[in-house]
């Protein structure tokens, strides 16, 4: 069976965010797809899967929404559905940077897959700012992209105020993330703080490696559900991490077995195999380890431990 896998956001101004959440959700629970939808004054950001017909009766939907007609949808073949349950919640900020004032209307000039691909073909003085966390940059990012090393979307205001130095005002920026939302508050703060030509890549290296097939992309590109990469650059598969316990080219991420350690990081199939799911010799002997499964794994999105909810780590220690 082929599922499809849909990406959006959409900056429109929702007055009412819990009660356009509750109706949300039960249009969605009642369509039975699963997936996670953010909900705000500033407007949605969600993934979601299910069946072709699924995903279009959603997008009907969200579309005959006043505001919503101009939504537009990633969309992604999939053979298996990476989500274990339906997630829709309000938050204060659909993609949470903790940075009040970030209108996206005041962000960067968009590229166009096409657009991006030209400027790497034709230019060379300008820089590439790869705006996500250091665990998904890891395992696959643009050629000669600057990675910042931060863990999480909100340490990227901190970050910049690091590297003001190192980038001229006056040099053209380009930056990308996975879907476009994350560019869309950060170019605003670069604009703010004095950079001039900062450009962001339209529809985010998904939509990029669809319309452009991915070229000056090396590695894949990480997914926050069950599939955790997808592949960009179909001339270049090869991986560009390496599995941490093997030091063999690898790019599945497993969540370290030690609860309280939890390390997401880079591993191969074997790897994991020698190390029972851990990291390290120290959490292989401690006694929150959860045994090894090597079908849940590679599924750290399911099972263990969710990005976006990070009270479910705390739970799943409470739990021992
Ligand atoms: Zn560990």
């Amino acid at each position: 069976m082929i599922y499809e896998v849909i990406l959006y956001y959409n900056f429109s101004p929702i007055e009412d965010p819990k009660e356009f959440c509750k109706t949300h959700k039960t249009f969605m629970q009642n369509l039975q797809v699963k997936g996670r939808v953010y909900i705000g004054e500033e407007g949605i950001n969600g993934t979601l899967a299910g069946t072709a017909q699924q995903m279009k009766e959603y997008k009907e939907y969200l579309w005959s929404l006043p505001g919503f007609e101009d939504t537009e949808f990633k969309t992604d073949e999939c053979d298996e559905i990476p989500f274990a349950k339906l997630i829709c919640k309000v938050r204060k900020e659909i993609v949470a940077i903790y940075e009040d004032g970030l209108n996206p209307k005041y962000g960067g000039n968009y590229l166009s897959p096409r657009e991006w691909r030209e400027v790497f073909d034709k230019e060379d003085d300008f820089v590439v700012i790869d705006v996500r966390n250091n665990y998904e940059s890891r395992v696959g990012h643009f050629e000669d992209a600057i990675k910042p090393d931060v863990e999480n979307f909100y340490d990227f205001p901190g970050w910049l105020n690091e590297a003001e130095k190192e980038i001229p005002k006056d040099k053209k920026v380009l930056m990308y993330c996975t879907g476009g939302i994350r560019c869309e508050k950060f170019s605003v703060l670069m604009k703010k703080k004095g950079w001039d030509d900062v450009n962001q890549l339209h529809g985010g290296i998904l939509t990029y490696g669809k319309e452009e097939g991915g070229k000056y992309f090396k590695g894949k590109c990480f997914v926050f559900d069950d599939r955790l990469v997808v592949p960009v650059n179909k001339e270049s598969l090869e991986p560009v991490s390496y599995c941490e316990i093997t030091g063999k080219p690898a790019d599945s991420y497993i969540n370290c077995a030690n609860m309280e350690c939890n390390k997401l990081f880079v591993c191969s199939e074997e790897g994991a195999h020698i190390m029972e799911g851990c990291c390290c010799e120290e959490c292989k002997e401690s006694e929150f380890r959860r045994p090894f499964d090597p079908d849940d794994a590679f599924r750290p999105f399911r099972k263990w431990y969710n990005y976006f909810d990070d009270s479910f780590k705390e739970r799943d220690l409470q739990k021992q």
